[in-house]
């Protein structure tokens, strides 16, 4: 079965108000089977959102609106489905009872307007909203079923889990699930991991999706199923397979974040992490803190802008740094070498960037990653596209990802 969602506000089309009622029944769909392939949203325009229902109606089984249910001439969503249906719209005495019903109990006189709230299109199942004023109904159209919903979310999500829902399930006949695994990478692009897995890309269920950020990319693989056993098992074999082609750039699963496992590590290991961050405004450092094992793995930081401070701090010859430049690679290693003697740690992670950085990456000098793990000293040197706070989160991963490497080699030495 197939869905589609129709938002209805000319707010929405503003941008003053956030769509999270799509994104609530959106969820709700997948975790009972049912396919989404389309997402609308239109003003307040009664043409245009019946022409959308009409238009979903030629692609999807079922089609859910919300917003548009209010009392106010704006309203006009009941007039756009009986439009889109070719039905009459008709007042409703069940709904107006309702309706009355609801005033009765606030001890409020119920307006005039508020009876428009009572009429649907001819023919349509009324459905009482227990946690607000408009009634909700569903036209059976024969090209498909159109349940209108209000915009207020709490509205909206109590109507879906207590009515829509039951109801669709009922129409499905039986319960499919659909079972959503996420296997997060980091340190590998989007076109590298595509060349790997690209096949599996083509499997119809499970599927298998990627989404990026800076320095990350996701995989998601959905499976669909009539059980929730047997969704496990088809999302338990393309995993293994997603894998054996990936190996070690998958770093976690579901919303773990790379500095979470790296503390994790870290703290398994009893080893502390230092750092030396130049022109990155100690980023890396904060992402360690703020994971639950980060106050325990975090050592001494030294946070600063310019490489001279950085110099100032670090006891190095400056005739190190400055053979090779202040921001070269070697400059990099000398910091995190230098580093991881001042600050006491068992591992020191150098970040070395010309601040700020800048927004044009022609313009961008290179920027360096120092490891020293007590054994050696790693580096890597990048220059990366996008703005610059792209350019910064993408840093931040790879810095965050050499360290989780290096701990995964057994590199460290913890004496
Ligand atoms: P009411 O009967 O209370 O007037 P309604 O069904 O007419 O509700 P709208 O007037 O469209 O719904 O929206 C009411 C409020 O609900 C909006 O001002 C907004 O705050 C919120 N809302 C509406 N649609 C959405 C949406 N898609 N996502 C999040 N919030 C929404």
């Amino acid at each position: 079965m197939q869905a589609e969602i129709i938002s209805i506000g000319t707010e929405l089309l503003l941008g003053a108000i956030v769509d999270t009622n799509a994104a609530y029944i959106s969820r709700q769909l997948a975790e009972i089977g049912i396919d989404l392939y389309h997402r609308v949203t239109v003003g307040d325009n009664e043409g245009r959102i019946a022409r959308c229902i009409e238009e979903a109606l030629e692609r999807a089984d079922v089609v859910i609106c919300s917003g548009g249910l209010g009392p106010t001439v704006d309203d006009v969503t009941r007039q756009a489905v009986a439009r889109a249906t070719g039905r009459k719209l008709v007042l409703d005495e069940e709904m107006l009872g309702w309706i009355e019903e609801r005033f009765h109990g606030w001890g409020h006189p119920m307006s005039e307007n508020n009876r428009r709230q009572a009429f649907k299109p001819d023919g349509a199942i009324a459905i009482e909203n227990a946690v607000g004023t408009a009634p909700i109904f569903i036209v059976q159209d024969e090209r498909g079923a159109v349940i209108v919903l209000p915009g207020v979310p709490h509205e909206m999500e109590y109507l879906m889990e207590h009515q829509v829902i039951p109801y669709l399930k009922r129409k499905l006949g039986h319960q499919e699930v659909i079972k959503t695994r996420v296997l997060r990478t980091v340190g590998i692009g989007e076109s590298q991991i595509d060349t790997r897995i690209g096949d599996l890309m083509e499997s119809a269920n499970p599927t298998v999706g990627l989404s990026a950020h800076p320095g990350q990319t996701d995989v998601r693989i959905v499976a669909k199923a009539a059980s929730e056993e047997e969704a496990e098992r088809l999302i338990a074999e393309m995993e293994k397979q997603v894998r054996e082609r990936l190996g070690e750039v998958i770093y976690g699963m579901g919303e773990e974040t790379v500095a979470e496992v790296v503390a994790r590590m870290l703290a398994e290991r009893e080893l502390i992490l230092g750092t030396v961050e130049c022109g990155v405004d100690g980023v890396v450092s904060r992402r360690i803190f703020d994971t639950p094992d980060g106050p325990a793995v975090l050592g001494n930081c030294l946070i600063v802008d310019t490489a001279k401070e950085a110099i100032g701090f670090l006891d190095v010859p400056r005739s190190q740094f400055k053979k090779a430049g202040d921001f070269s690679a070697q400059a990099a290693q000398a910091a995190a070498r230098a580093g991881r003697a001042l600050l006491g740690v068992d591992l020191c992670l150098a970040v070395w960037v010309r601040a700020p950085i800048a927004d044009h990456p022609a313009e961008r000098p290179p920027m360096h990653i120092a490891l020293d793990t007590g054994q050696e000293v790693i580096v890597q040197t990048f220059q990366d596209g996008g703005h610059s706070e792209r350019a910064k989160g993408w840093l931040v991963s790879r810095a965050l990802d050499m360290v989780r490497r290096a701990l995964l080699k057994q590199r460290i030495n913890s004496g």
